[in-house]
């Protein structure tokens, strides 16, 4: 007899990274409050939710220090072993979005009390680190997925960062592993632009918006980041910005047309550096005497008969 074949059904995974950085300067001059872009988040979540029955979705909150998630899979457990016989209707709201949002709005207060107990102001977030652990997560669900489901896995980064030099090599190298495991990195910038999300968002074939004003937050998300990356072409949405596709150097953390690469581990300079900071290599430095002229040598080698 032969097994029937499970029905295959598609799901979509969106992992949300939001810069709680306080040194950000939407916050530190009170353009914003974290509070409302928080309610943004949780409403942006609830509709992608809402999309299809399969959908997940998960959070994660990203400062100068540390990365962790404010909203996983674990939350959603918790609620269906609450609610395991029936869902509930919270008032006129659906039980599972209240429940992301308390969730939500739990977890940051803990995460910036634990945060703000080793915080140094710093204006750089742990764009690498945040995206390497979305990456492991959504690893682990695609390889958990139930018979015949087929996940689409993306990340959306939400910043009001301005600082983007440091830590070049580690945010890369987790741009290009995002690219190998088809993952989408969108991003929207608050503020300023920020070439390293540009070049991320680039690599992976996201989308990258840089917010006109700071007002409508959620309305900018629906409508540019709701949809799949593949159906975006299908859609109205503002086109691409200018790519700059300069590297940083790793000395000063400045943007470089022309630099030195370290022939070992391809850490770029900007200026010549005798001993390579990253792996230690050490390099020959050419004299800077002037050579001696070839021309002699050249006319009597040309003289020889051949
Ligand atoms: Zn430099
Ligand atoms: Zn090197």
């Amino acid at each position: 007899m032969q097994s029937e074949k499970p029905k295959e059904f598609t799901s979509s995974l969106l992992v949300i990274i939001l810069d709680v950085n306080p040194a950000q300067d939407i916050l530190l001059n009170s353009e914003i409050k974290l509070s409302s872009i928080l309610s943004s988040v949780v409403a942006f979540a609830n509709s992608h939710l809402m999309l299809r029955t399969h959908n997940k979705v998960a959070v994660l909150a990203s400062d100068p220090n540390s990365c962790d998630f404010i909203y996983s899979d674990q939350d959603e457990l918790d609620f269906k072993k609450k609610t395991i016989s029936s869902c509930k209707m919270g008032g006129s709201q659906y039980e599972l979005f209240s429940h992301i949002d308390r969730s939500i709005k739990f977890n940051i207060m803990k995460f910036l009390r634990d945060a703000s107990e080793v915080f140094h102001m710093s204006r750089d977030t742990v764009f690498g680190a945040s995206c390497a652990k979305a990456l492991c997560y959504i690893n682990r669900l695609q390889n958990n997925l139930i018979p015949g489901e087929i996940m689409n896995s993306r990340i959306l980064i939400i910043t009001g960062c301005d600082n983007e030099g440091d830590k070049y090599i580690r945010c890369m190298n987790t741009f290009f592993t995002a690219q190998k495991q088809n993952v989408a990195i969108d991003a929207c910038s608050l503020t300023h632009d920020v070439t390293l999300l540009k070049q991320a968002c680039y690599i992976t074939e996201g989308s990258y918006f840089r917010m006109p004003k700071l007002e409508g937050l959620l309305l900018y998300l629906q409508w540019i980041f709701l949809t799949e990356p593949t159906s975006r072409k299908k859609l109205v949405i503002p086109l691409a910005p200018q790519m700059d596709f300069r590297p940083f150097c790793f000395c000063h953390g400045n943007l470089t047309a022309i630099g030195f690469v370290c022939s070992l581990c391809l850490t770029i300079y900007c200026k010549i550096s005798p001993i390579c900071t990253t792996c230690e290599a050490v390099f020959k430095v050419r004299s800077t005497l002037p050579l001696k002229p070839k021309k002699k040598k050249t006319k009597q080698s040309s003289g020889t008969p051949s």
